[in-house]
């Protein structure tokens, strides 16, 4: 009698943690990607998923899925939240979102930082007062952006600023080789003279009589190109007023023709 007992003891003990494991793999490999509550953070502090109808805002829930699999987002000195996870690939998934099977094959890890960083890193791709960065030598397939900017960047979507977005363009542009403002691996040949010409005639423009654009575009084309991306995908009817043609090689090199 008291045999049986162990046995049967053993047995429910065992199938407990069979279910056990098999519980924990299941919760595991739902943590590493969204959270619960993605779709009201998204709706929340993401103009451009607000602004897509049911079955593109599932595609765009799906690509940043996939992003967040792919790409580790670790803390320096700062607590990453579910929403930093989201609004980081939020900005890496808005350039794209158009570009069917785009990977990010030059980015493994995102380092976020508090507010600033020291500047012992090496500072080629710095921005601005270093909201970010797109590491190279040692630091490549990094990326570095700061929480605050890039909570910023969402928070306020009316400035055609936005560093996520700014430093996922580079990576883009980086793509081919070179951080040259010359995304050469989307853009069709036969319109790169033309886009090269825009970018150095605005430049200049910028340079003598202001401009609407902000000036840190001015600095070469690569930051041109960041930042006149920040204004096509924060501002587009504002930008295709003001700046056309800008606006229709944007939409060439993004392909979102609509
Ligand atoms: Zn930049």
């Amino acid at each position: 009698m008291i045999e049986t007992v162990v046995q049967i003891f053993f047995v429910v003990a065992l199938i407990l943690l069979i279910i056990g494991i098999a519980f924990k793999r299941r919760t595991d490999k739902e943590t590493i990607v969204l959270p619960e509550n993605y779709r009201e953070l998204l709706a929340d502090y993401v103009k451009f998923y607000r602004q897509l109808d049911e079955a593109g805002k599932e595609k765009f829930e799906k690509r940043i899925e996939q992003f967040l699999s792919a790409v580790q987002i670790t803390g320096v000195n700062a607590e990453v939240e579910d929403i930093d996870r989201l609004l980081i690939a939020a900005g890496a998934i808005i350039p794209v979102y158009a570009i069917p099977d785009w990977q990010y094959i030059n980015l493994h890890e995102v380092l976020v930082y508090p507010g600033t960083f020291n500047r012992d890193f090496d500072q080629a791709g710095s921005d601005r007062t270093i909201a970010g960065m797109v590491g190279s030598g040692a630091m490549q397939h990094v990326m570095i952006i700061t929480k605050w900017q890039l909570r910023q960047g969402f928070i306020n979507d009316h400035d055609a600023q936005n560093t996520a977005i700014h430093e996922f363009v580079h990576l883009i542009d980086k793509m081919d080789g070179t951080v040259d403002g010359v995304p050469e691996i989307i853009l069709e040949r036969k319109h790169v003279p033309r886009w090269k010409n825009l970018m150095d005639a605005t430049i200049s423009q910028m340079k003598n009589g202001g401009s609407d654009i902000d000036f840190y575009g001015a600095t070469n084309p690569a930051e041109f190109f960041a930042v006149i991306s920040e204004y096509f995908f924060e501002l587009p009817d504002v930008l295709k007023t003001n700046h056309p043609e800008l606006y229709e090689m944007l939409e060439r090199i993004y392909k979102t023709g609509r």
